[in-house]
């Protein structure tokens, strides 16, 4: 398969060996020239490009394809698998390129490629550009380094290097005789890493197949493509015309969902004997803190001058001396929150001036977080998701943003009336608890809370709850899928 006449092909296989392996010999000759004919053809390719192209494509390649890697032999040989930055100055001005030195495909005395890590004008990250080694200045030089790389995870090269593991998840795997040429260390020992350019395709396999079959047919008109569609959030695959149709389709499933979930969540609160309503407000002059029960009782209902609270810096260096704080903050009812299913409206801050507070009293020098709800308690963002104005999160969007960003807007010259925001968490929670659901609706918005994250950082209780709501997601459109 070298560069040989057809003629000579027929001779030399006619003299090698039997008659049928030379006849299977034979079609794999002719079948690879007619397929190279049909490149030159159809892609423009020359000759030389065609025949690479298919040996690499048909395993063909000869065993020189990848020399082991003689560092010794060349002066550039240290570099294979090192980072480095070369610059050429030439008619006035200064071409530089970052990437990672690989070794030329066949041995060559000063021809080395280098694999992009950063852009140039005309080539992305990635891409592999052959160089003439003795015209660039490299930094650093071959002569700096004696060993074979050495990458930890944070700084490795990722558009030119990669592990097996990697490798195969874009379905490559190292080419024959492909040499490592550098290592990484990771948590499971010192692992090789290989460049991806020179990786090959790994043979097809009847799940691959039917996996890029699915992606590449739509879900809705069954219309196919050459290339994969873009994966839509129900996580199938949809044609240009019905991608549009299968994103509002679940954007609207997910709002009745976050609507039902909301509902369920605000019915639990409102049974749980510990939940606690708490407001924290503070303007330019005062903190105002207000905590009820459920039922309207009081537990406390004080304000100080914000000028008399205590810096974090006050707390930590024990600059204060707590007997000088007010005396309510001493109380029983100061502290009634802990133990307590906390549901909190605060402006920025408010919480962590109470905390602090809360924590001078306790003699701690730690500044804690007593006061912050646990997170599937955040009123604010629940009523969001209710009303159809936040996002409901999945799996890709969990408990995130929009939950955390449960704070009041704060204009220094509106105050707040503690008094009207219990009032209004008390009506919120209400209103959503009031929410008309269907059976079915109900039965899933109640598991659904269930696989919600909680505090719980146990590994095992999180991909419990994993699976569960994925398991809940098989049927999650045909439970919300339609207006009821
Ligand atoms: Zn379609």
């Amino acid at each position: 398969m070298e560069d040989i006449t057809t003629r000579q092909a027929r001779e030399r296989l006619n003299g090698a060996c039997g008659a049928q392996a030379r006849d299977s010999a034979w079609r794999t000759v002719k079948s690879f020239r007619a397929v190279v004919e049909e490149r030159m053809a159809s892609a423009g390719e020359t000759r030389q490009e065609a025949e690479e192209v298919l040996r690499a494509e048909w395993d063909l390649l000869p065993e020189t394809m990848f020399p082991e890697v003689q560092r010794r032999d060349t002066p550039w040989g240290n570099l294979y698998g090192v980072r480095v930055r070369c610059e050429r100055t030439g008619g006035g001005h200064t071409q530089v390129r970052e990437g990672v030195i690989l070794p030329p495909p066949k041995p060559h005395a000063y021809q080395v490629r280098i694999g992009l890590t950063a852009p140039t004008r005309r080539h992305k990250p990635g891409a592999v550009l052959t160089i003439d080694a003795r015209r660039w200045q490299m930094t650093p030089g071959p002569h700096e380094v004696t060993d074979p790389p050495r990458y930890t995870g944070r700084d490795i090269p990722r558009e030119v290097l990669a592990t097996i593991p990697e490798l195969k998840s874009q379905r490559l795997v190292p080419a024959r005789l492909q040499p490592a040429l550098a290592t990484v260390k990771q948590a499971s020992g010192r692992k090789d890493l290989y460049a991806i350019a020179d990786a090959q395709a790994m043979p097809a396999s009847p799940k691959a197949e039917r996996s890029a079959q699915r992606r590449r047919t739509c879900s809705t008109c069954s219309r196919t493509s050459r290339q994969a569609f873009p994966e839509a959030s129900d996580g199938r695959f949809y044609c240009p015309d019905h991608h549009t149709a299968a994103e509002q389709r679940w954007e609207h499933a997910m709002h009745r969902l976050g609507r039902s979930v909301s509902a369920i969540w605000a019915r639990q609160v409102l049974e749980d004997a510990a939940s606690i309503l708490v407001v924290l407000v503070s303007d330019l002059e005062h903190l105002s803190i207000r905590i009820e029960e459920l039922d309207g009782t009081v537990l406390l209902a004080q304000e100080m001058p914000v000028a008399d609270i205590p810096s974090d810096d006050d707390v930590i260096f024990d600059r204060v001396d707590p007997e000088t704080l007010p005396r309510w903050l001493h109380s029983p009812a100061a502290h009634c929150t802990s133990g307590r299913r906390i549901l909190l409206t605060t402006t920025f801050g408010a919480d962590e001036d109470f905390a602090r507070l809360l924590s001078l009293i306790e003699g701690s020098t730690r500044v804690l977080w007593p006061l912050r709800p646990e997170r599937r308690d955040y009123l604010r963002c629940r009523y969001d998701v209710w009303l159809g104005r936040g996002r409901m999160y999945d799996q890709r969007h969990r408990l995130g943003q929009d939950y955390l960003g449960g704070w009041l807007p704060t204009h220094p010259k509106a105050g707040y009336d503690p008094r009207e925001l219990v009032s209004e968490m008390r009506h919120r929670l209400a209103v959503m608890a009031k929410t008309d659901l269907t059976d079915d609706r109900e039965a899933f918005a109640t598991a659904w809370l269930g696989t919600e994250p909680d505090s719980s950082w146990s590994v095992d209780a999180k991909s419990e709850r994993l699976s569960r709501r994925t398991a809940l997601k098989s049927t999650f459109l045909t439970v919300f899928g339609d207006d009821a």
